[in-house]
């Protein structure tokens, strides 16, 4: 397993770089042409090629479809294996996008040839869908992922685990960006101070009253993290400008975010706003992973490990499968930490209970 993450990682395949993410389309695709599945490359204009694979070993009719979705894409620029190289140190193997979640690509690589070498026959056509732009909202590819997940009884999302203890994310919060634009009239600060409106003040006023939105006991938050406005000191500002994280754990938090953001009024005679953007991808939430969950569950405890759940504040593919009441569970990828940052690994000894955990569950559902 490592001797093949090793092939896919040495390969960067950074979400903005096409030529780069093609490679290792490339040879994520060789790996899995070895093993006896319709191989489709799903050619992509300005991101990397979409992956598909589909296995269904029998003659007879499947009964349905089951989707195990990842992406290969990954936050690093070419050129960061220089400074942050594949390496096994310590049961840890260290490299970009190992982790997130190029292992988690490896382990389904290896739940389907245990599967084949078992020889059983499985009730549903498997499709594998690995996708090239995740990490920068599946825009190139969440058409595609709508279409296999409706055609799906259930989603498997390869991303990875959270924590030491590989918990499954049974729960995402949706995720939106929103902006507001507030426009007042510029004028002399000091001789004609009257005769402005201040869009900072406006635009503070704005931001102090969506603050209040904020319910961290349901999980709903909306942050104002970019701010600009103004030009110089002696003028009233004509234009201010704020970019919004929204996050919610239930769609019907997401649609009342999204209708308060859109009732929006200035606040100052004179002043008007504009307000654009909203949720991207919306909550998985609870009740579509928990019948999977509880399978998976019991499936572990047979293997002869515990597996636990937990809900998290960032969103995946999994979101858009989720949302089309597609039962989806997600987090089934590998086992490790430092996802996005330099410390990115996965615990190796952890990688083959994972792979036989999905098998399991292609089996079984
Ligand atoms: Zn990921």
């Amino acid at each position: 397993m490592i001797s093949v993450l090793r092939r896919f990682v040495i390969c960067e395949s950074p979400s903005l770089e096409k030529a780069a993410a093609d490679r290792c389309c490339g040879v994520i695709a060789s790996e899995w042409k070895k093993r006896d599945v319709r191989v489709e490359r799903v050619v992509k204009k300005e991101r990397g090629d979409l992956l598909r694979l589909t296995w269904w070993p029998d003659k007879s009719r499947p009964q349905g479809q089951l989707l195990v979705l990842g992406h290969y894409d990954t936050v690093y620029a070419s050129g960061t294996l220089a400074k942050m190289p594949f390496r096994v140190s310590g049961g840890k193997v260290y490299g970009p996008g190992t982790f997130d979640m190029k292992a988690g690509i490896v382990q389904a690589l290896f739940a389907l040839e245990a599967l084949q070498k078992s020889g059983r026959s499985l009730r549903k056509r498997v499709v594998f869908l690995w996708t090239s732009d995740e990490e920068i909202g599946s825009e190139a590819s969440y058409k595609l992922i709508k279409f296999e997940a409706k055609r799906s009884d259930a989603v498997f999302v390869l991303e990875p685990a959270f924590g030491p203890r590989g918990l499954l994310k049974t729960e995402r919060k949706g995720v939106g960006e929103a902006e507001i634009v507030a426009h007042g009239r510029a004028s002399h600060a000091g001789l004609a101070p009257e005769q402005g409106v201040n869009a900072i003040e406006e635009l503070a006023q704005q931001i102090s009253r969506i603050h209040q939105w904020r319910d961290l006991g349901r999980g709903t938050t909306v942050a104002a993290c970019l701010i600009d406005g103004g030009t110089r000191t002696n003028v009233i500002p004509e234009r201010a400008r704020a970019v919004l994280d929204l996050r919610a754990l239930r769609i019907a938090d997401m649609r009342r975010l999204e209708q308060r953001l859109r009732a929006l009024r200035p606040t100052l005679p004179g002043a008007r706003l504009e307000i654009r953007g909203g949720f991207s991808r919306p909550p998985l939430e609870g009740k579509i992973s928990a019948a999977l969950f509880t399978r998976a569950k019991a499936l572990a405890t047979q293997m002869g490990f515990v597996l636990s759940g937990c809900s998290v504040g960032g969103g995946s593919d999994g979101n858009f499968t989720a949302a089309l009441g597609v039962p989806t569970l997600d987090g089934l990828g590998a086992v490790g930490d430092g996802a996005h940052s330099a410390r990115e690994h996965v615990i190796a000894g952890s990688m083959p209970a994972r792979a036989a955990l999905l098998a399991a569950l292609l089996m079984n559902c």
